[in-house]
């Protein structure tokens, strides 16, 4: 195809569900590319001589190759060309906030929109799975060596495979009785399909990687036991400690937490009501509290699950909703409301103890804090109330202590998050490892899994160099 032909491509939008009707359910709302969709898509891209996509991902996955693949109607071979980097393209094609990253910077980006990149990646992971032809590569001779990985989020796993990849003897364990971390707890079915997640880890256990649940470490066993048995560890335990605002009025009924909130849907299964009765908070009057992912995919839940309004509640404007721009357009489309540079003060109640609204004041914007986004400062008189009867609070999280509790001689700042040498992962304890969210605080899942190829790699060299 010609320059000119190929520059009046406009991007490809991919087919979703209808807004109205998808609130009703929890299926996925976009419903992936076409194999000729795709094609067009992938036709957009200039195959630079020095891409600048590549700059924007963690994991460095060779985008111009893989896309020309797709051009030469070769989409399982660009899915292996991609899994030479990522092991987990169906999610990450999924999730990744790729508009800050790869297409952020895609040339396409300064005279048009960029190539879909992330779009299609999810269409030749899925393509790869659907049409069965997903192949075990091949795996380097047994080491000899034994690693325990804790934690089975995205760092956890992206750590497993590559070690086991290289000859590794490699066992997760995993506190909750499903694997996966924040992609089965968190991000509901509608964004990311369990099935999606169950393919790729039976995926990594048919690489020969164990994976044994309901394992606290911690409690089951402390760090220093697992050396009785392995040779290193690698820590990624997520950050999944829910943050409050300390207010008054947090303690009453109706007040949740959104991993609480989140949990009970997606862990707990409480999305295939009636087919688990796993108890869920209803309110009809839904107010979330913060504006991120969390905060997003926690409305999102509670408008499918039969309120009548729903709320973001976000202290800053708009223009700094943390979010990803489809999850806060997918939320505006779904009905969402937003109220935007107001933070609650207080929660009230009523004789029984149930929420029944929240006194909130107005929030103008001021310099930018540490965090680069202008600071929010409340407007003196502007305290106004709002009636709700149920209160989702997405403001963050923090790392969980259980760990530390039996090794507090991994060292920690301030924050409680571990310390690591940013060049191997390695923690203040020798070969004991750490990456994702527990060092990071909260972040992307492909932040996870380069943090975890780090560790991989630093572990391998750590015992063969
Ligand atoms: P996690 O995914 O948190 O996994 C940690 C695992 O360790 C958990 O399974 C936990 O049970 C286990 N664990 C903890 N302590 C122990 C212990 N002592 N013993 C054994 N196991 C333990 N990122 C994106 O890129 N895009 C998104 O769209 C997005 N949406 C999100 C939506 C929600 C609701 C949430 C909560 C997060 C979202 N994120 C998103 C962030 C992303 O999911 C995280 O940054 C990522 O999952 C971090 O990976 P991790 O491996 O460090 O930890
Ligand atoms: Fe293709 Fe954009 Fe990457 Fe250039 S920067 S190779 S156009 S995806």
């Amino acid at each position: 195809m010609g320059d000119k032909k190929r520059e009046k491509i406009p991007r490809q939008e991919m087919p979703e569900q209808d807004h109205l009707e998808r609130t009703k359910n929890f299926n996925e709302v976009p419903y992936g590319y076409t194999p000729e969709l795709a094609r067009l898509e992938a036709a957009r891209c200039l195959q630079c001589k020095k891409p600048k996509c590549i700059d924007g991902c963690p994991v460095d996955i060779d985008i111009p190759a893989f896309i020309s693949l797709i051009c030469q109607n070769k989409p399982a071979e660009a899915a292996q060309k991609i899994k030479e980097k990522n092991i987990l393209p169906a999610i990450c094609g999924r999730v990744c906030p790729q508009e800050d990253q790869c297409e952020a910077l895609c040339v396409l980006d300064i005279k048009d929109k960029s190539v879909a990149i992330g779009n299609l990646e999810r269409f030749v992971a899925d393509y790869e799975r659907d049409a069965d032809l997903v192949a075990v590569p091949k795996i380097e001779a047994h080491r000899n060596k034994k690693v325990a990985v804790v934690g089975s989020g995205p760092a956890g796993l992206t750590v497993a495979a590559d070690l086991t990849l290289r000859g590794y003897d490699v066992t997760i364990f995993e506190a909750l009785h499903e694997t996966g971390g924040v992609l089965v707890y968190g991000i509901p079915e509608f964004r990311l399909p369990k099935s999606i997640v169950s393919f790729e880890i039976e995926y990594l256990k048919k690489l020969g990687c164990k994976i044994v649940v309901n394992s606290i470490i911690g409690k089951l066993y402390s760090v220093d036991e697992l050396f009785e048995d392995f040779d290193a560890v690698f820590l990624g335990l997520g950050a999944g400690l829910p943050r409050f605002m300390r207010i008054e009025g947090e303690n009453l009924l109706n007040v949740y937490s959104a991993n609480e909130y989140l949990t009970r849907i997606n862990l707990m299964k409480a999305y295939k009501h009636p087919e688990y009765d796993t108890p869920l908070p209803k309110g009809k009057k839904v107010a979330v509290i913060g504006g991120g992912n969390v905060a997003m995919d926690s409305a999102r839940c509670a408008l499918r699950s039969g309120a009548d309004e729903v709320t973001i509640v976000y202290r800053r404007s708009r223009k700094e909703l943390p979010a990803r721009i489809e999850e806060v357009r997918h939320a505006e489309e779904e009905g969402v409301r937003f109220k935007l540079l107001t933070a609650p003060l207080r929660y009230l109640g009523n004789e029984k103890n149930w929420v029944t609204g929240m006194e909130c004041i107005q929030m103008e914007l001021g310099e930018p804090d540490e965090s680069g986004r202008r600071r929010p400062i409340p407007l003196e008189g502007s305290n106004f109330e709002y009636e709700c009867d149920l209160v989702v609070v997405a403001i963050g999280t923090g790392p969980n202590p259980i760990i530390f509790q039996t090794s507090p001689d991994i060292k920690r700042n301030t924050r409680g998050y571990i310390e690591i040498n940013p060049e191997t992962m390695e923690s203040s304890k020798k070969l004991v490892y750490a990456g994702g969210d527990i060092v990071t605080g909260s972040a992307t899942v492909i932040q996870a899994m380069g943090a975890g190829r780090t560790a991989a790699t630093a572990i391998h060299e750590a015992f063969t160099l």
